[in-house]
């Protein structure tokens, strides 16, 4: 069975799917894998690593993609290289499929079987292959170092002959992986930080960092079956800008991480929240991709609002592209390595597998995501 991987097109985009390690686990297992010339070279792989473990590299990505049984990538593909795919092919990576309707539809008509990584349930049976785990970790990391770089503040208290610096104040809003790695973060870095979440569970996890939970009474809040956030009614939000207007006003940093499975991210932090800052502070917006949840957060771009900054740079993991790359590439890994019959040495698309009932959306020329169904339906 061949795997395939291209080169990532995405501008930008400096993350590796998959890495010779990671290719020498699957040879062993039977593979046969061939990737484009060049795929490591954004971050330093040379075709010849990947040769060393027995992968082919093929400088055709036509020739490549049309080879493929399983093709495995980071981003979204575009349609044109859909459409060079073979049917039946596996094809493997990020989708974004709740709004990506036409290119789901394009992968079906293709009659390409889709696996869309971030829809791979949050079970503790497919925590290593949860993309969404490992990348929002290093999110959360790099939005720290992001805001420490440019506030003009250190984070630890320092006492000194030339007198005593306070520490920084970082406030946390959504403590899901991005948040409690973002906590950590900073508290290592000595900032006094505060947090706050919807879901109630989190205060037990903030406070096992060292940070302090924030409590804003909105009523029934809670989370669903698979532990994401519910979206919040119009009066719960009002009630959730009130009460973080103030703990937003003596921040240095604010760190947003807010999100909805699905759905478009919360706008939490409104236009009079930013006024009311100190000008100086910071505010690292990681919802920027999915809409956004400050005011005047621009995608890919750092405005200045009265003195304050707002970062709104999209692939955060992006910026340590490396443990990106290995994280990704490890997470791709053990999917293809938990449905790999060894006898056979072929990849077994088990549709009885919850996991793969969770992250199928395309097969046979249909789409068969029960979830993602329902939300086009509804749309
Ligand atoms: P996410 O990226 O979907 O959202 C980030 C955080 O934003 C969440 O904690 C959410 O509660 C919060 N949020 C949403 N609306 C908010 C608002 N208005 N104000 C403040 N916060 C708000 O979350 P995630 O990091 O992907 O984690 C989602 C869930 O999956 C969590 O319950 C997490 O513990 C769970 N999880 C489970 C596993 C596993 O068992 N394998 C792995 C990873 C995550």
């Amino acid at each position: 069975m061949r795997i395939c991987v291209p080169k990532e097109t995405h501008v930008g985009e400096r993350r590796v799917s998959l890495l010779p390690a990671s290719a020498d686990k699957l040879i062993k297992l039977g593979a046969e894998i061939t990737v484009e010339a060049g795929l490591g070279s954004s971050i330093k792989i040379s075709d010849q690593e990947y040769q060393d473990v027995g992968v082919q590299i093929e400088p055709e990505r036509t020739k490549l993609l049309s080879s493929a049984d399983i093709c495995v990538r980071l981003r979204k593909p575009s349609a044109e290289d859909v459409q060079i795919l073979k049917p039946g092919c596996v094809h493997v990576s990020y989708l974004d499929p709740f709004n990506e309707k036409d290119l789901v539809k394009t992968l079906a008509d293709a009659k390409v079987s889709a696996v869309s990584l971030e829809m791979i349930p949050r079970t503790t049976l497919a925590q290593k292959m949860d993309v969404l785990s490992s990348q929002a970790n290093l999110a959360g990391y790099v939005a720290v170092i992001l805001a420490a770089e440019r506030l003009d503040k250190i984070f630890p208290m320092m006492m000194t002959p030339a007198g005593t610096i306070s520490p920084s104040r970082v406030f946390i809003i959504g403590v899901g992986v991005a948040g409690l790695q973002a906590i950590a973060t900073a508290k290592r870095l000595g900032a006094r930080v505060e947090a706050f979440d919807t879901r109630p569970v989190v205060e037990e996890q903030v406070k096992s960092l060292g940070a302090k939970f924030v409590k804003i009474d909105l009523g029934e809040m809670g989370q669903t079956k698979d532990g994401y956030a519910k979206a919040l009614t119009d009066e719960q939000m009002a009630k959730q800008q009130e009460g973080m207007a103030k703990h937003c006003a003596l921040a240095d940093i604010v760190i947003t991480t807010a999100q909805l499975f699905g759905r478009k991210a919360p706008l939490i932090i409104k236009e009079d929240m930013v006024k009311q800052m100190k000008p100086g502070s910071i505010i690292v917006d990681l919802a920027a991709e999915s809409g956004g949840n400050v005011a005047g957060t621009k995608v890919d771009e750092e405005v200045d609002v009265n003195g304050v900054r707002i970062i709104g740079l999209g692939n955060l993991p992006g910026h340590v592209a490396k443990n990106a790359s290995e994280m990704y590439s490890a997470n791709v890994t053990s999917f293809l390595t938990h449905f790999w019959d060894k006898d056979q040495k072929k990849f077994n698309l088990n549709r009885e597998d919850e996991i793969i009932q969770g992250c199928l959306v395309t097969h046979e020329g249909e789409i068969v995501n029960e979830k993602l169904l329902s939300v086009y339906q509804s749309n």
